[in-house]
């Protein structure tokens, strides 16, 4: 991979890393005013049907922003790479990862075989 290209994946990273660090930033204030109506809600009555909403609320955005963290720190990990030269190499075989998969994906960890071989490894 030439350094033009590499040029063209930090962009693309700092895009992704850009856009991941807003999306926590909103889910952390969302969740901030969903636990604030939680505890404003009346804890006396435990079938309060907005009290439910609530907690599903606040478990889709912990869980979202469990995502988003893990995402970011794989965007941060791809720097690295890029910085120790080792970006766009599968960190399970060592062979290059192909520019398909670094298109679609562009903090991939390992090729599209390891990464099939182990279907829970996302990245
Ligand atoms: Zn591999």
């Amino acid at each position: 991979m030439s350094p033009r290209d590499h040029d063209g994946v930090r962009s693309t990273l700092g895009a992704e890393r850009d856009s991941t660090v807003s999306l926590i930033e909103a889910l952390s204030s969302r969740l901030r005013s969903v636990v604030e109506a939680t505890a404003d809600s009346s804890s006396d009555d435990e079938h309060d049907p907005e009290g439910t909403t609530l907690a599903v609320e606040r478990g889709q955005i912990v869980a979202q922003l469990d995502r988003s963290r893990v995402r970011l720190d794989e965007i941060d990990a791809a720097f690295g790479r890029l910085d120790h030269g080792t970006y766009g190499r599968c960190e399970s075989c060592g062979e290059s990862i192909g520019p398909e998969r670094l298109d679609a994906l562009p903090a991939a960890r390992h090729c599209i075989a390891c990464a099939t071989r182990n279907s829970a490894r996302r990245w």
